[in-house]
């Protein structure tokens, strides 16, 4: 779908994947406005297709559009190019019992010509898909992390809670130095103290103290600086269903290395899209290195993916009516 300042939204066509042609002096190309949501499809057992919170990514990605200086697409024509396109790769959209769905990734950028620094006036809204086994290869293992001190994702007036490219851009340089030092994934901190937790790479970060009914949900507060994910929101929701206390608070590496020390975090898990959930099972910074809970995953973190992957496939009761279904059996 085009945007002009002139027209608007229009021209709305379902085509074949292929290249793009574009005006070498594409503004995207040079000044960055480019916006992205992902988000999943499953099939559920009597053959219908069924898509997570699908308003909730047209929502977010109504408010990149803001932050970016760009044009915000109506949330029915976001949710309605999910279902056109799911329709033209249902066959694409795997089986239901497994880990596998079809994952989907709408995106916009500025498509105007010109080399003057301001908001462009003509963009593209695209959506592509692809079939997605399980992020991590190694399963439910836990990953290991590397607290980054040298870089910082995102800053306090900065771009860090809108679905932005350049974020992800910033953040390759720290998530290569993860990888040098044998972690998964890079733990980014807050900008001005480098020292409270904000998020991890494409995930959000939750941390468990206590354990059985005593056990408490502590997850990072939206600063501004990080990105509110969808599947942190429905979290909150389902371990408060669960009967957990959550907070939505500072917690700070101190607090993390002290509570992991003394057995008082007992697991920590990070949840995204693309990942669900995912154990963390050791830490690794500058001056040294610790792990949660022996390194295994812990029964909240399970119970919760359980709950969660469950609603998604169609298996459990869908009480916050959550699953939108994009096509019938
Ligand atoms: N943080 C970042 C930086 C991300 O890229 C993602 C993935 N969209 C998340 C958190 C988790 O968000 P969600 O649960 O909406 O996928």
């Amino acid at each position: 779908i085009d945007y002009t300042v002139e027209r608007g939204w229009h021209d709305a066509t379902v085509s074949a994947y292929g290249p793009l042609t574009m005006d070498p002096a594409a503004m995207v190309l040079h000044y960055g406005q480019s916006i992205f949501e992902g988000l999943k499809a499953y099939r559920h057992g009597d053959g219908s297709i069924a898509s997570f919170r699908p308003a909730a990514n047209a929502a977010r990605f109504r408010a990149s559009a803001r932050r970016l200086a760009m044009p915000e697409l109506p949330d029915e024509l976001f949710l309605e190019s999910i279902r056109q396109l799911v329709d033209v790769d249902k066959a694409w959209v795997p089986a239901s019992g497994g880990e596998d769905s079809l994952y989907i990734r709408p995106f916009m950028f500025a498509t105007e010509a010109g080399l003057g620094v301001r908001p462009a006036k003509q963009y593209r809204y695209m959506t592509i898909a692809s079939p997605a086994g399980a992020y991590f290869p190694r399963g439910v293992k836990p990953v290991s992390v590397w607290l980054s001190h040298e870089y910082v994702r995102a800053a306090p007036g900065g771009t860090g809670d809108a679905k932005f490219a350049g974020n992800y851009a910033a953040s390759l340089l720290a998530q290569a130095q993860a990888a040098e030092q044998g972690c998964d994934q890079v733990v980014w901190l807050d900008a001005i103290e480098r020292r409270f937790v904000e998020e991890m790479g494409g995930m959000n970060l939750f941390f468990v103290f206590g354990s059985g009914s005593e056990a408490r949900l502590v997850t990072p507060a939206l600063s501004g600086s990080l990105l509110p994910g969808i599947t942190r929101d429905s979290l909150l929701q389902l371990a408060s269903d669960a009967g957990f206390a959550v907070e939505e608070r500072k917690i700070s590496t101190e607090e993390w290395q002290k509570g992991a020390e003394t057995g008082e975090i007992t697991e920590v898990f990070a949840c995204g899209t693309a990942a669900v959930i995912t154990p963390v099972g050791s830490v690794k910074h500058a001056d040294g290195e610790f792990v949660i809970a022996g390194g295994e995953p812990g029964e909240v973190t399970m119970a919760l993916r359980d709950t969660l992957t469950g609603i998604q496939r169609g298996t459990f009761a869908d009480t916050h009516e959550w699953m939108t279904r994009l096509l019938p059996a």
